[in-house]
């Protein structure tokens, strides 16, 4: 079996754990599994970096801005590479050649191409020949996560937590060229995906199975244990994903078809998302195509637009609103952008943004089968006190936009009424 082992920044976060994450990829190679070693930035250094750039340009983002956060995983790759070698020792092969236990790749020397979308690129292809060549020869490649490389030859990163989808590419990847069995573990600080941030909810429970659709929309909705993109790529390409800690050898959580679930619950999960802001534009007058000259430069931006409302135009003055929710760090360039496509055109319209927000969301395959679900969420954030000011909803999963500081009891209390706290 080939097993992709992506640890995290707090897993790769000292020495110590560096040791810990050798020994174990070391191990497992042992058991007779090959092994691919994904790694993170050390915790804390992409921060650390960010503020750098920060300070120096208060929009740093750019070709040079991906080049400086790129070179947290470098630092960890040659880390852990140096660790196992040293742990291990190295053999001679047939040829009585060196050969290295582990050797270290970053992206653009696995040929990991992304397109030029700095700072969320996105992954396009990954000739897995070199890593395969690799592994064939009993070597433990360990790759840089979150980092690739454009046709141009530019480093690229894939947005916070992009490691996860670096690890999930490459086993979608390897499973392409035609292996058999491939097993993508995200090991992290915690073990396994929760009903909820386990940091922000005593109550939260360790799921054993959770659903590619049910993963997609938590981490879409900002649970940031699994980056989305690395979930739709798990879902696209089928990788069986273990979510798991680096700190306990546990069974952690398998994210898997819907299929292989055992029972559907209602709700599986809630999660709260501080990041998103709300953009508002008003005075507006209703004609054909509006929503498209609002959202098609926005996705030509490369910014992902959420939950979408759209009054409808009133009698007396025909005039409409549309309010949306972008990341908090797009919307200066939000604004710019519905500025530069629609003043001339909507010479009144006025533009708003709040961000003192939070996105609360409940989810869950079986909400599919069950009607009430979100006249009972509305009625417990009623009775906790917290203002709906959006609402948003799919097929499993509801979303409501609240005040940020009404988050935690929202979470709580919904996680209470749809059954999920611990039994104790
Ligand atoms: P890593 O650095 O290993 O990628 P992250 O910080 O990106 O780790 O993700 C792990 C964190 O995700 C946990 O520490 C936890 O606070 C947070 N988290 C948010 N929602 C959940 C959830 N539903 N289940 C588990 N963890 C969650
Ligand atoms: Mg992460």
């Amino acid at each position: 079996m080939i097993v992709v082992q992506k640890f995290g920044g707090t897993s790769v976060g000292s020495i110590e754990r560096i040791r810990n994450v050798a020994k174990w990829m070391l191990d497992t190679q042992k058991k007779g599994h090959k092994v691919v070693g994904v790694v993170s930035a050390m915790s804390g250094e992409t921060n650390r970096l960010v503020d750098l750039a920060t300070q120096l340009n208060p929009q740093p983002w750019s070709r040079e801005y991906d080049m400086l956060l790129a070179s947290g995983e470098q630092v960890s790759v040659a880390l852990v590479t140096l660790a196992i070698n040293s742990m291990a020792g190295a053999y001679q092969d047939a040829t009585t050649q060196f050969v290295p236990r582990a050797r270290g790749f970053l992206g653009h020397q696995l040929g990991i191409l992304t397109d030029s979308v700095y700072s969320k690129a996105r992954i396009k292809g990954i000739d897995v020949r070199a890593l395969t060549d690799e592994l064939d020869r009993g070597v433990i490649p360990i790759v840089a996560g979150f980092q690739g490389v454009d046709v141009e030859n530019n480093i690229t990163t894939l947005g916070r937590g992009g490691s996860d989808t670096s690890a999930v590419a490459l086993a979608a990847a390897l499973m392409q060229a035609g292996a058999r069995d491939v097993d993508c573990e995200i090991y992290t600080d915690v073990d396994g995906v929760y009903t909820t941030d386990p940091r922000l909810c005593s109550k939260a429970r360790k799921l054993s199975r959770i659903t590619y659709d049910e993963m997609m929309e938590l981490a879409s909705l900002g649970a940031k244990v699994l980056q989305i993109r690395s979930v739709e790529l798990a879902a696209k390409y089928k990788v069986p994903l273990h979510v798991r800690s680096s700190f306990d050898p546990v069974p952690g959580t398998r994210v898997c078809s819907e299929d292989s679930m055992l029972e559907q619950v209602v709700v599986s999960g809630v999660a709260a998302d501080m990041n998103d802001a709300k953009i508002t534009i008003t005075n507006l007058s209703d004609k054909p195509g509006l929503a498209f000259d609002i959202f098609e430069p926005l996705a030509a931006a490369a910014i992902v637009v959420d939950v979408i409302v759209q009054s409808s135009a009133t009698d007396r003055d025909g005039s409409l609103n549309l309010s949306f929710t972008v990341p908090k760090l797009d919307v200066p360039r939000a604004i710019e952008v519905v500025e530069r496509r629609l003043r001339a055109r909507f010479p009144e319209m006025r533009i708003s943004s709040e961000t003192d927000l939070a996105k609360v969301s409940i989810v869950g395959v079986g909400m599919r089968h069950h009607p009430g679900v979100a006249a009972k969420m509305f009625g417990v954030l009623a009775e906790a006190g917290a203002n709906i000011r959006l609402i948003s909803t799919s097929e499993i999963k509801i979303t409501v936009l609240v005040d940020a500081e009404k988050a935690k009891i929202a979470v709580e209390r919904l996680h209470s009424a749809f059954d999920l706290d611990k039994t104790q």
